[in-house]
């Protein structure tokens, strides 16, 4: 049966009516008191699968041989191997354990040590990322911010609608969900002040973004084309982006954003196999005008698929909670199908000029702002730079985020026989 069969079921207790049923597997890196060795697991409801333990124990020898790749400190040698090993691990891990399938579930020695509940894990950055690029891909966003920064009549500036346009972010400061973030200090200068001044962010900001972990890569010199990016993309992530705005808005001419971004960024630990969001995959908006030929796939080679790739259908949402409030409120929800460029055309436009991409880069969307005033994904649009401050139930209300603010992001899919989470995406400023 095919991993995303909506029959199968899981013999771990809870997993069918979980978030993380036997169709999800998403894959993440932990430790545990017992064992403190970073090593590669997967999600399955409240339990955590110890994939080393299974590796060891001879389960994927057929696929990989003597060739460990899930007892290391990252996900970056499996990602490595490509896609035609990942849907084998994939097959391998739903049969080992579906509820049919006595391997895993009669040998209780076996199951005791690969079975970890979720308390005990520890949870890791998924990958050792080499290099983490940003896009600006959400066309609401660059509208908004254009609006706000520039005018409605020019919003857009003249490349946006011809390419995927990106920077290169800062691999060192990702840090996994959960971890406390520092407000940053730095220069900022008010529009009527003469000269800037020094100290924390007085307009601190997420950015609700989603990432892909790139899969083998390319060599330096020969670009991916766009027929093949989808086959380089291993799975994806929730991404928190944060933005420091008034220290964004004094450093970025005219080499863009710097030390306004690279204070933190924050990731779910776990990642969603590519494989398990093709139930759920769409086509995004029309593209308008049409992109250049190396953004499109060739007529020949699109086998259904749309000219700009795949995208999918993943609800996002963005709530705060702050000290005075007893739970989270949410203030933005959003869904990765609003993005104007795919993922195969970030991949596309990020090698067209021979850039190599290596297993375990992070690429991440650009804020996902949706259609209405409630969808967009950063405070500096859903309060309108402070004009429209947001009204919380503690009677609170904010502009952007105060210290001991924590700031929940979350990814689900929905469909008709289950549902997919994509984990979370957490950070207390502090
Ligand atoms: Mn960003």
């Amino acid at each position: 049966m095919h991993p995303n069969d909506p029959a199968l079921k899981s013999f771990v207790p809870g997993a069918d009516d979980s978030g993380f049923p036997i169709q999800n597997l998403p894959y993440g890196v932990f430790r545990t008191p017992a064992d403190d060795k970073p090593r590669v697991g997967v999600r399955i409801g409240e339990h955590v699968l110890d994939l080393k333990v299974l590796e060891h124990a001879g389960h994927f020898e057929d696929l990989f041989g003597d060739t460990h790749v899930f007892c290391k400190w990252g996900l970056n040698r499996f990602m490595s191997l490509g896609a035609e090993a990942w849907t084998n691990a994939r097959q391998r891990i739903s049969e080992l354990l579906r509820a049919d399938n006595g391997t895993l579930r009669d040998n209780a020695a076996l199951r005791e040590q690969a079975l970890v509940p979720l308390e005990a894990a520890h949870m890791l950055l998924p990958a050792e990322i080499g290099d983490y690029t940003d896009f600006y891909s959400s066309k609401q966003h660059a509208y908004n911010v254009g609006c706000m920064f520039r005018d409605p009549k020019n919003a857009l500036l003249p490349n946006w609608l011809w390419i995927p346009v990106g920077y290169h972010g800062r691999a060192s400061s990702i840090v996994p969900s959960g971890t406390p973030v520092r407000r940053p200090r730095g220069q900022t200068k008010a529009d009527d002040a003469e000269a800037p001044t020094f100290g924390p962010s007085r307009l601190l900001d997420f950015e609700l973004e989603m990432g892909f972990f790139t899969g083998p890569g390319n060599t330096l010199g020969e670009p991916i084309t766009i027929e093949s990016a989808e086959r380089q993309i291993f799975g994806v992530t929730l991404v928190n982006d944060w933005s420091a705005r008034d220290i964004q808005k004094w450093e970025y001419v005219p080499l863009g954003p710097f030390l306004a971004k690279n204070f933190a960024t924050t990731v779910s630990p776990w990642v969603t196999p590519r494989a398990a969001l093709e139930p759920f995959r769409t086509t995004g908006p029309e593209q308008d005008p049409q992109p250049l030929e190396y953004l499109r796939i060739p007529e020949s080679k699109r086998d259904g698929a749309p000219a700009a790739g795949w995208t999918y259908d993943i609800k996002l949402e963005v709530a705060l909670q702050t000290e005075k409030q007893r739970e989270p409120f949410v203030i933005s929800r959003s869904n990765f199908k609003h993005l104007y460029w795919t993922m195969a055309q970030q991949l596309a436009h990020h090698t067209v000029n021979g850039c190599n991409l290596r297993p375990g880069d992070l690429l991440a969307s650009g804020t996902i702002s949706g259609p209405t005033p409630d969808s967009y994904g950063s405070m500096l649009e859903l309060a309108w730079r402070g004009e429209r401050p947001i009204q919380l139930p503690s009677g609170e209300e904010r502009k952007f985020i105060q210290d001991g603010d924590t700031v929940i992001m979350r990814a689900y899919c929905e469909g008709p026989a289950y549902r997919l989470d994509l984990g979370e995406c957490v950070g207390r400023i502090m």
